[in-house]
């Protein structure tokens, strides 16, 4: 395993920003290679202690001659953000300085080239990092961007055109849930990393053993020992299940039996007044249509002080706020739905 540091030139004279990558080699040019990474909304720390539990299992691969693809490895992608506090706050959603969210305004390059990325030199700090970590991850036909929801249920994003190619990855991870997804306008990272084989010849594009997902592990709060130990095996059992790492020991995964829905079905649940949240549902919960998902205390004290909000759909509570307090028209929750969502907002990749 080799370490190296990256560097990204700040937006000042004497500022800049460094983040570590980890690179295995594997031993068998044919096997498909694979990129991890994490944080790159720096607040979002379940991935990062997942990765740093599946350090040592790679290490031990690595030692006994098992790593047969090539592995690079991000453990925190986000340096800008990681630097960021504001009044005491972290703050890793989005770029200070230009109010971008960290996971968009990646470039969508309509083939998987390199020479296609834009010339940041005059540009701000972040677009650099999106950038660089563009050219660290192209090319790898396995590509995993760890974040995590507010409370939530673990779950992936998947574009239409890996699936259910990918089912073995969601069953191996163990996750809750996968909501797919066709239309990523905001470019995003996982956006940036399927859509240039969208318009290549299939002998490129290679979409029956390409991965990409962006990865949700559950809440920002479940930063935990046993669940990072829990998702590091999960990513072991992908990697050996696409054959980057032999393992013979290791028991062939089930099928995904969990939730598979397209992005359509989320409803987003904008809340109709501000105020306190009283929930009704977690996340992994199942509902009926009218069921009462919150009460907003908008009002204390007086009779009509409390609006409640409905189910528009039967559906399950895939994540919900880990903050009580909410303003008019900020979202309460997503319920996947059985059908689609009629919010017309509801359909994009919301990570
Ligand atoms: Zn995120």
């Amino acid at each position: 395993m080799q370490k190296s540091i990256e560097r990204i030139a700040g937006d000042s004279e004497g500022v800049s920003y460094e983040f570590s990558v980890f690179r295995f080699d594997g031993s068998d040019k044919a096997a498909p290679s694979a990129y991890l990474q994490a944080a790159l909304h720096a607040g979002e720390l379940p991935g990062v202690v997942a990765i740093d539990a599946l350090m040592p299992m790679l290490g031990k691969a690595e030692a006994e001659g098992r790593i047969k693809g090539n592995i690079t490895v991000v453990p925190q992608a986000n340096p800008i953000g990681r630097a960021q506090y504001h009044f005491g706050e972290h703050q890793g959603r989005f770029h200070l300085g230009t109010r971008t969210n960290f996971n968009r305004g990646f470039p969508l390059l309509a083939a998987p080239d390199m020479m296609l990325l834009p010339d940041t030199t005059l540009g701000t700090a972040d677009q650099r990092l999106k950038v660089r970590l563009l050219q660290l991850s192209i090319g790898h036909d396995i590509v995993l961007d760890l974040h995590c929801d507010d409370e939530g249920l673990a779950y992936l994003y998947v574009h239409t055109s890996l699936w259910p190619a990918m089912a073995d990855c969601a069953a191996a991870m163990g996750v809750d849930a996968v909501m797919l997804w066709d239309e990523d306008p905001d470019g995003t990272f996982e956006g940036a990393s399927i859509m240039p084989y969208q318009n290549v010849p299939a002998d490129v594009a290679c979409l029956d053993r390409r991965v990409a997902t962006t990865v949700e592990y559950r809440g920002i709060l479940d930063v935990d020992g046993a669940l990072a130990g829990v998702d590091a095996e999960g990513l072991y059992r992908l990697l050996v299940g696409r054959g980057i790492i032999r393992d013979q020991a290791l028991p062939a995964p089930g099928s995904f039996v969990g939730l598979v829905a397209p992005i359509e079905n989320i409803e987003m649940m904008p809340a109709p007044r501000s105020g306190a949240i009283l929930y009704d549902v977690k996340p992994g919960d199942r509902v009926a249509k009218g069921a009462r998902l919150a009460t907003i205390v908008h009002a204390p004290g007086e009779p009509d002080g409390r609006t409640e909000v409905l189910a528009p759909q039967a559906g399950l509570i895939l994540t919900r706020r880990s903050r009580r307090i909410i303003r008019a028209g900020e979202d309460l929750l997503k319920l996947v739905g059985d059908r689609k969502s009629a919010d017309a907002r509801s359909g994009t990749l919301e990570d």
